[in-house]
């Protein structure tokens, strides 16, 4: 592609998504035409830094592309996530050069796609207990192993695969990540899923028998670890979903308050009822919610070159952004009632394909239950004070107006049951969100009336929830 702007590039992209996927009744999935002319305008140009030949001139330019390409198409912006942040991200930043430098001429040259397999059979969560085997063979390593769930399966050419080292015939706790084609001798797609939503991306289970991986693949050589390269990448994509949420969020509120001004019920547009005013403000605020995330975090990856300890930041924003997706999309379908309940309506689509966002890229239990040890870990225990020292570390401030039935129930004194954990996880993701908000609410002079109000209920449900656990 020719060398162009970063804004000529965006409409160009903008134009062709709204001539493809305007209509909010018959929303199909992309198929593999649109596809391609969506990947010859070079979506995938601003993940990619300008002194590599790309437009990215930070953060920001991808996180709005894949903001706006999910306001039109979820299942686009997942392909875009998929393939910008969890393969050419950790290639551009961690691939030895002269990989790197081949892989991302490929990008910026032609339309391929990449992906990343960590996932296994026997389960996605325990990464120490992966399966998958990396063993010493002459000029390099053989890979063995099987591996489930990885997006785009099967039609992404570009691979990174999380497999252990083999010493000994005995798999060590040395987690690598390798650069493997899918055209390498060796490699078969065992099955595809009949995956419930997300159409258009395959999944599957894909096998590796003896596929010879040269040195030069690993993006740790030397036999260093990569637990600190898997936990970046993850920890960036995490930071990178909220902006696919933006998206999908924006647009969920939009298409609602035009639907609800256009039904009428007794005589007048549903939009006169109390009720549904209720619900169009929280998808408004679940919508501004999320692009202040997006711009929060957008700027922070910029700053922090290694975010891989930043784990109350990212739990956070993975959380709210994952929950506040499925409840505007259950709000959304609610609106619109049984004429958004079909497989060809964006909101009946969205309702399904929001689900899985809870689940891939750290399970939200996880997480929450996380947020909490961390801070366990690094002040003793939960309490307000500690909370607030957190968030200094991130330049953010505990929100002055919490209740102080909250502040006191945040007074942890035991460490309790694991449920108690991850419900004071979900209290503490919630305020970060919420002081994140208002930070950018008072920075970027962008609305959060809305935002504020509903992460208020949230944090307030959520501390009455822990008397009846
Ligand atoms: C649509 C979709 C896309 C995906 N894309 C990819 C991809 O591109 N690449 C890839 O590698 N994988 C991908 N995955 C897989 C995904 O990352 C895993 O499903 C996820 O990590 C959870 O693993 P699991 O399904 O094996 O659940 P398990 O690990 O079996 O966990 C099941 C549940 O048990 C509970 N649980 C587990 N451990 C704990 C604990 N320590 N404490 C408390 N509760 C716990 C949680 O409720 C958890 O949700 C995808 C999955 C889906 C559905």
């Amino acid at each position: 592609m020719d060398v162009i702007t970063e804004i000529e590039q965006a409409n160009a992209i903008e134009k062709y998504l709204q001539k493809h996927f305007s209509d909010l009744e018959r929303c199909s999935p992309y198929n593999e035409n649109i596809l391609q002319e969506f990947l010859k305008l070079g979506p995938f140009h601003s993940f990619i830094p300008r002194p590599l030949g790309g437009c990215g001139e930070n953060s920001a330019s991808y996180l709005k592309t894949l903001e706006t390409v999910s306001y039109y198409s979820l299942p686009l912006g997942l392909t875009m996530g998929i393939t910008g942040s969890l393969f050419i991200m950790p290639i551009v930043k961690h691939a030895p050069s002269d990989l790197r430098n081949r892989i991302i001429s490929e990008f910026l040259h032609g339309t391929p796609l990449g992906g990343i397999m960590i996932t296994e059979p026997t389960g996605g969560t325990d990464i120490f207990g992966l399966q998958t085997s990396l063993s010493a063979t002459q000029g390099g390593m053989l890979l063995n192993g099987a591996k489930c769930w990885g997006g785009l399966t099967g039609k992404a050419q570009h691979w990174l695969v999380a497999a252990r080292k083999m010493q000994d015939g005995k798999l060590t706790r040395s987690l690598n990540l390798v650069y493997v084609p899918l055209s390498s001798p060796g490699i078969k797609v065992h099955t595809y899923f009949d995956a419930l939503g997300l159409q258009p991306i395959p999944y599957g289970e894909t096998r590796y028998s003896n596929v010879v991986v040269p040195e030069e693949h690993n993006l740790t050589p030397g036999g260093k670890g990569a637990l600190r390269v898997l936990y970046d990448t993850l920890f960036r994509s995490r930071m990178n979903i909220p902006a696919i949420v933006s998206g999908l969020c924006k647009r969920l509120s939009e298409e609602s308050a035009a639907w609800a001004s256009r039904r009428t019920v007794f005589g007048q547009s549903i939009d006169h009822y109390d009720q549904v005013q209720f619900r169009l403000s929280a998808l408004r605020g679940f919508a501004q919610i999320n692009h202040c995330i997006r711009r929060f975090v957008g700027t922070w990856m910029d700053g922090h070159d290694d975010v891989s300890g930043d784990y109350v930041l990212v739990n956070s924003v993975k959380f709210v952004s994952s929950t506040t997706m499925a409840i505007a999309a259950d709000s959304a379908i609610h609106l619109f009632a049984a004429s958004a309940y079909k497989r060809n309506h964006l909101v009946g689509r969205a309702y399904v394909d929001c689900r899985p966002f809870q689940i891939f890229e750290g399970s939200n239990d996880v997480l929450d239950d996380n947020t909490f040890s961390v801070l366990v870990g690094r002040y003793g225990r939960v309490t307000p004070e500690a909370i607030s020292q957190e968030l200094e570390k991130f330049r953010l401030h505990m929100p002055s107006d919490l209740p102080k039935g909250v502040l006191d129930a945040l007074d942890v004194r035991e460490e309790g049951s694991q449920r108690q954990r991850v419900q004071y996880g979900r209290i503490i993701e919630w305020i970060v969100v919420r002081s994140l908000v208002e930070y950018i609410g008072a920075d970027q002079k962008v609305p959060v009336e809305d935002a504020r109000r509903v992460t208020n209920r949230y944090i307030a449900s959520c501390t009455a929830e822990l008397a009846y656990l």
